[in-house]
């Protein structure tokens, strides 16, 4: 049949906060009042400095390729940006530059994986993961995590789970969708486990690094336990820290026989990220960086309205997140009424005009997740909206 679809895209459906946004996006550009707290992206706008670059770019003519790594400027500016920011100390050569965090994550997988390969997955997890691992030809296996225990896995769950087919394990901190941070003594308990087997990388997602709330200094596994460094790929990139997602761009940095496989693939898939997007995110690594105190007070100021209003939503609860800035709902007492489908509750809302992600996209329990990085107002009137919906 004509419309026959590889056995590996076979084996994953389409990103749900993704699929949820462009539903939402289709709904206003048909005039439908739709509030969208489905996509994780931060409302503020980029800072000048890095809009004012992007254009100098445009003018300097800097519209053509780049190296397939990323440009040397910003190469070496996302190498300071991981020893600054992330206390990772790296190299221009070994820091890959790809369209957004997700496509590194995405290269790092196909570039490794074989089938049979299991990769290890706190849940609830990132949506994309288990697809990505997926769509290479792995075996996922989830280490559940709850909100009891900060959603972090325990080093007796990491060695139980632990196969000689076990190829990564994905660390997400703070985590998308729960918020959930470790520490270092956490790491450094994982990362005593790990040691133990030689065949483990451990893929360490710093995307939300600057977005704690807690008032704690951010752990990260190279750090950690540099004598791992060199089985540990770290992911960042300016989406999120600089409101720049659109940009697309995203750095990883590793050892250099994985950067060098990830740059390799990346050759045959999008080349180099987009040249005036490497601009702007040199100015975004550069640049000054104390809006970021402004925008990590304005979010935990969210982060506790939003908690405290949907915790005051009968059926609704929500723990306290200690970084990012999604709340994950738990609506089990509403499971029923919705025949156990949290889809089904998702397009419920979105017909009261909110766009939420379902909780089981992310392995949670029954309910959503909602993304409180939106305007005061917009939060305001969202919540209103469940509750009414919810009624
Ligand atoms: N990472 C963000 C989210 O979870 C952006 C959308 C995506 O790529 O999933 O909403």
């Amino acid at each position: 049949m004509s419309e026959r679809m590889s056995a590996a895209l076979s084996r994953i459906a389409a990103s749900r906060t993704t699929a949820m946004t462009d539903r939402a996006l289709a709904l206003k550009a048909a005039g439908v009042d739709v509030i969208a707290l489905s996509v994780g992206e931060p409302d503020f706008p980029t800072p000048p400095h890095v809009i004012a670059a992007a254009k100098a770019a445009l003018d300097d003519g800097q519209t053509r390729y780049t190296a397939v790594p990323g440009t040397l400027a910003l190469r070496q500016a996302a190498a300071r940006h991981f020893a600054r920011d992330l206390g990772i100390e790296t190299e221009a050569e070994r820091v890959l530059v790809s369209a957004g965090g997700k496509q590194s994550i995405f290269l790092a997988l196909l570039a490794t994986l074989d089938p049979g390969d299991e990769v290890l997955i706190p849940t609830p997890w990132w949506v994309s993961y288990p697809e990505i691992a997926r769509f290479a030809g792995a075996a996922v296996v989830p280490l559940e995590t709850t909100a009891a225990n900060g959603f972090r896995i325990t080093p007796d769950q990491l060695a139980a789970a632990i196969t000689p087919r076990t190829r990564w394990l994905l660390l997400n901190s703070p985590g998308n969708p729960t918020g959930g941070v470790y520490a270092a003594a956490d790491l450094a308990a994982l990362g005593e486990v790990i040691a133990a087997h030689p065949q483990v990388l451990v893929l360490s997602d710093d995307i939300y690094a600057p977005l704690r709330y807690d008032g704690t200094a951010h752990a990260t596994m190279a750090v950690v336990r540099p004598d791992l460094a060199e089985r540990v790929l770290t992911v960042s990139g300016v989406s999120k820290s600089h409101a720049m997602t659109g940009f697309r761009i995203g750095v990883a940095t590793g050892p250099a026989w994985l950067i060098a496989a990830m740059t390799r693939l990346q050759s045959h898939a999008s080349g180099n990220a987009a040249s005036l997007s490497q601009a702007a995110a040199v100015a975004a690594f550069d640049g000054p960086q104390d809006f970021l105190a402004d925008w990590r007070l304005r979010l935990r100021e969210r982060r506790d309205r939003v908690v405290a209003a949907l915790n005051a939503i009968p059926g609704l609860s929500t723990p306290v997140p200690a970084g990012a800035f999604y709340c994950l709902v738990d609506a089990a007492p509403l499971a029923a009424r919705f025949g156990g489908d949290d889809e089904a509750l998702c397009l419920h809302l979105l017909d009261h005009g909110v766009a939420l992600v379902a909780a089981s996209a992310f392995a949670g329990p029954f309910g959503f997740r909602l993304s409180f990085a939106a305007a005061d107002d917009t939060l305001d009137e969202a919540l209103r909206r469940i509750a009414k919906a919810l009624k």
